[in-house]
C-alpha cells in the first residue's frame, strides 16, 4: 500500500501484495484484511459519482430503471436473508436507496453514499437513514 495508508480494520500499516491476478489488492499484515491498493481523492470519487454517472453515463436513467434494479436487488435480499434476519443492515454505496427500501421490512437501515443527490432522495423516499461520506471518512 502506499504512503500513508492505515488498515481499515487495525489500522496497521504494514501490507503485502495479495491475489494480484485480481487487480492490485494487499493484505494487511496486522489481521489480514484485504483491500483495493489504489488511493483516490475525495473530489476524484465525487466527481465520478455526480448527477451524470446516474443519468446519461453508466446508467441512461437510474431513477427510470428502479423497478429492473429493485427486481435484480430483491434476489440479493433473499440470498443475505438466508444467512441473516433482523439486526441492523449497513449498506456502503447506497445510491438512491432502493436496496434499503426493500431491506426496510427485515433489518434497521443505514446507508452511505458519496453522491449528494442520492442520499438526498433517500431522505424524501422510505429509506430511513442515509449518511453522505466516502467510504473511508464519516461525516457525522
Ligand atoms: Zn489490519
Amino acid at each position: 500500500m502506499g504512503g500513508e495508508s492505515a488498515c481499515l480494520v487495525c489500522r496497521a500499516r504494514s501490507f503485502q501484495p495479495r491475489y494480484q491476478r485480481f487487480g492490485p489488492l494487499a493484505q494487511c499484515n496486522g489481521c489480514g484484511f484485504v483491500t483495493a491498493d489504489v488511493e483516490f481523492a475525495d473530489a476524484d470519487v465525487r466527481r465520478l459519482y455526480d448527477q451524470r454517472y446516474f443519468s446519461g453515463g453508466e446508467y441512461d436513467d437510474y431513477l427510470r430503471d428502479r423497478p429492473a434494479i429493485q427486481r435484480n436487488l430483491t434476489q440479493r435480499l433473499e440470498n443475505v436473508l438466508e444467512y441473516k434476519r433482523g439486526g441492523f443492515l449497513v449498506e456502503i454505496g447506497c445510491a438512491y436507496g432502493f436496496f434499503l427500501e426493500l431491506a426496510r421490512p427485515h433489518f434497521r437501515v443505514l446507508g452511505y453514499d458519496v453522491a449528494d443527490h442520492a442520499v438526498e432522495y433517500c431522505g424524501t423516499s422510505s429509506a430511513s437513514r442515509r449518511r453522505r461520506s466516502t467510504f473511508w471518512r464519516t461525516k457525522r
